[in-house]
């Protein structure tokens, strides 16, 4: 993901040799973990990269977590020229730290970049800067199981001057927020608004890429399904009524094919939905399982693993005939969310969960993941920092 300029010069990529440290004066002491609210305390120290169209890359600097000087010409606060990612590092028994698949993520932020006329950058010099950052930030990554420390990469166009074009200056910034386990008490189901009077994403849209300007707009929808009882929007797209995502997660739908094998389906990448490191994550760990090139211990061994499109008329009528198994969403702050109700043109599509709120697939699928992340499973999806 290099960006090349056009002219004759080649501009500065981002180059982790520059690194400026400074570090803060007055160290802060980590909140006790449980009373982690989720993105709402920070680290001490934060990454800045600045960009600009004529030297590239700048000098990147780990410095003392604090506020940024923006003049209030620049053009992310008026025409919403931002990028993020989201993504964990856990702490591991035995002391060491890492991260779960972040080339994905660099490899997204340079595709959300690229989408909004934002600069480009070497993922893997990226990376070794959030390394770095994490480093020195790494006592506040809480030890309790299911903690962890959420990284908030952001990339803003920051050129002073009003007028719709790609900006001339940017600036990326890295910060980290110490969070606790989604759901502190085990699983708990959560129920769907099915949305068409809104649409999150449509073809030839952003869905598919990580902008700021696809989540603001998402806010009032997500208040009204609350209004109604519903914690979060179930995207529906087209007159079919097709699934795309939930709230701020891809989503799966496991089918019973009633010869005791499953089908896991969960949308394609068709322009509409955010390419999810869960989703994939799922994706490859029930093919690798369905194919018995490896073992996912406890999931059963009959699944057919597809990406097409679900309708609503086919969740219904699966949920009416009893081969409707179960759903969830999946994404990097909940990793698995299962689903029990589907609010849906009036009525309530209800959806099977299982004891702790998991179902056959969901179950053997989150403690894989879970097991990958914290260390317990050996992976290579776990990058040491
Ligand atoms: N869809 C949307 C709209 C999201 O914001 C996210 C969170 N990044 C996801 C899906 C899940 O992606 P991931 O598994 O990479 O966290």
């Amino acid at each position: 993901g290099r960006c090349m300029s056009t002219g004759a010069a080649k501009l500065a990529d981002i180059n982790p040799s520059r690194l400026e440290v400074v570090r803060t004066s007055q160290p802060g002491v980590p909140p006790p973990s449980s009373s982690l609210k989720f993105g709402h305390t920070f680290t001490d120290h934060m990454l800045t990269v600045p960009w600009d169209v004529v030297s590239g890359w700048g000098v990147p600097k780990i410095e003392p977590y604090g506020p940024l000087q923006l003049e209030p010409s620049c053009t992310v606060l008026h025409y919403a020229q931002t990028i993020f990612e989201g993504m964990k590092a856990y702490r591991h028994d035995d002391g060491r730290v890492t991260l779960f698949r972040p080339d994905m993520n660099m490899k997204r932020m340079n595709t959300s970049a690229a989408r909004i006329a934002l600069p480009t950058f070497d993922g893997e010099a990226m990376l070794e800067l959030i390394k770095q950052l994490i480093r020195i930030d790494k006592d506040w990554i809480p030890r309790e199981p299911g903690h962890s420390l959420y990284v908030r990469p952001t990339l803003i166009g920051t050129q002073k001057a009003i007028g719709v074009g790609p900006p001339s200056e940017a600036l990326m910034f890295v910060i980290l927020s110490p969070v606790g386990p989604y759901y502190p008490k085990g699983f708990k189901p959560v129920s769907l608004y099915g949305t068409t009077e809104f649409v999150r994403a449509a073809p030839g849209g952003t869905g598919a890429f990580k902008l700021g300007v696809n989540y603001a707009p998402g806010i009032l929808p997500q208040k009204q399904a609350a209004e109604q009882g519903y914690a979060q929007n179930l995207w529906l797209h087209g007159p079919e009524h097709y699934l795309t995502e939930v709230g701020t997660m891809n989503m799966f739908v496991v089918f019973g094919k009633g010869d005791g094998s499953y089908e896991l389906v969960t949308p394609p990448l068709d322009g509409m939905i955010l390419p999810g490191v869960t989703r994939d994550s799922v994706l490859s760990l029930a093919r690798r399982h369905a194919s018995k090139s490896y073992t996912v211990k406890d999931l059963p061994e009959q699944i057919t693993v597809s990406e097409r499109p679900v309708t609503m008329a086919e969740v219904r009528d699966a949920s009416k005939n009893g081969t409707l198994i179960e759903m969830f969403g999946a994404g990097t702050a909940a990793v698995i969310s299962p689903v029990d109700r589907i609010g849906y043109r009036g009525e309530d599509v209800h959806v099977p969960t299982g004891k702790d709120g998991m179902g056959p697939l969901s179950r053997p699928i989150w403690r894989e993941l879970v097991g990958r992340q914290t260390g317990e499973i050996k992976s290579d999806w776990s990058v040491e920092i």
